[in-house]
């Protein structure tokens, strides 16, 4: 069979510019495309045809020899010639590349276009505990608002017995391209907002979206030792995907609610304990609480406020493994209110006792008023 001219093929002048063969040829590779004439031979002989020619007027130097010699100029089977222009081989996706990689999202050009299959979105649930709960684990029922695969149409968006049909407005690319002055541009199809079909008669539950939103009832295992901040991914469920694609997950981010008694860093816990005036002083045993219940603490005498006593063990094993923190107890030394009568006698009775001359029972204030002693004479310098 003979071959046809390139130009005609293109449908051009012999002179055309590169601009030209490219409309040219982009024209009739749309019109001849595999995909879009399934089973047709006629077709995919018209589309080799211009792919061929284009690749050889596309080419200075194959240009030239066509130019001169005809098709025995770039024909390999003829000796001679520029190389071989063809069908065959990895220049094809290379052309289509050049000129419809933008429209086909792809060298190749995947049959039906663009891919339309999406994953669903990951989700973000923040999940309050109790100190509590967040040391010892626990297992909670929460309700995630989501969007779901809607049960009526299996998620294609399309009245039951009916399905999507091929965009018409982007021949199911999901991808137009616009022409706003010289420039052409490409934009997803407004008509099916990319999926490149359409759907005619769609669905009443979901009105054709293929989603519903849904309140999914979710046990969430916590695992003991949790922290605020600390994450747990349910796997598959987030959304659903769009289109048949997977789901989403879900990942419950934990935020432990402060404590009345106690206050968390990484695996200590530290508390206040408020002691009386005379348990400080004398020393005393105190009822302190942990976690786990009261536990005795011994509070030898003269403790000041501040002191720390440390029971160990009584925090937090980590939710990443490792050994139990301690529990940070801070002695508060509380000042006695409301003072009968026969107290304050003896406090005012204690007071000139202990502002006797020579004591040392102050150790803090002895060491505060040398400060200030101090002070007040280096400023007479
Ligand atoms: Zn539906
Ligand atoms: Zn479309």
């Amino acid at each position: 069979m003979a071959k046809r001219d390139f130009y005609e093929v293109l449908g051009v002048e012999r002179g055309a510019s590169e601009a030209e063969l490219k409309k040219a040829y982009r024209r009739l590779a749309m019109k001849y495309h595999p995909d879009r004439n399934p089973d047709d031979e006629s077709a995919i002989e018209k589309f080799k045809e211009a792919n061929e020619a284009y690749e050889v007027l596309t080419d200075a130097q194959k240009r030239a020899a066509y130019d001169q010699y005809g098709h025995a100029g770039v024909d390999p089977n003829m000796g001679g010639g520029a190389g071989g222009a063809g069908f065959g081989g990895g220049n094809f996706s290379d052309i289509f590349g050049d000129v419809f990689g933008d429209i086909f999202g792809g060298g190749g050009g995947g049959r039906g276009g663009r891919s339309s299959v999406q994953r669903g979105s990951d989700l973000r649930y923040t999940l309050e505990l109790d100190l509590e709960e967040a040391v010892r684990g626990t297992t909670v029922t929460i309700r995630v608002p989501t969007l779901a695969e809607c049960g009526t149409c299996d998620g294609s968006g399309a009245k039951k017995g009916t399905t999507p049909v091929t965009c018409t407005t982007c021949g199911g690319h999901g991808q137009v391209r616009m022409q706003q002055g010289f420039f052409s541009v490409q934009q997803t199809c407004p008509r099916c907002h990319g999926t490149g079909k359409m759907i005619t008669d769609p669905c009443n539950t979901c009105h054709g979206h293929g989603r519903v939103e849904e309140q999914k009832t979710l046990s969430v295992k916590v695992p003991a030792g949790v922290d605020t901040g600390d994450r747990i991914r349910l796997a598959g469920e987030g959304e659903a995907g769009v289109h048949g694609g997977p789901a989403g997950d879900l990942y419950v981010v934990v935020s432990v609610r402060e404590h009345k008694i106690f206050q968390r860093d990484g695996k200590n816990l530290f508390c206040e304990v408020p002691i009386s005036f005379a348990d400080a002083a004398l020393g005393g045993e105190l009822e302190v609480p942990t976690l786990d219940g009261r536990v005795k603490l011994k509070i030898p005498d003269g403790a000041q406020t501040g002191k720390l006593f440390r029971l160990r063990g009584k925090g937090v094993t980590p939710v990443r493994g490792g050994s139990a923190g301690d529990l940070l107890c801070k002695v508060v030394v509380e000042t006695p209110v409301n003072l009968t009568k026969r107290q304050r006698e003896l406090i005012q009775e204690l007071r000139e006792t202990l502002q006797e001359e020579g004591s040392n029972q102050s150790p803090r204030a002895e060491s505060w008023f040398d400060g200030v002693k101090n002070f007040f004479e280096d400023m007479k310098f």
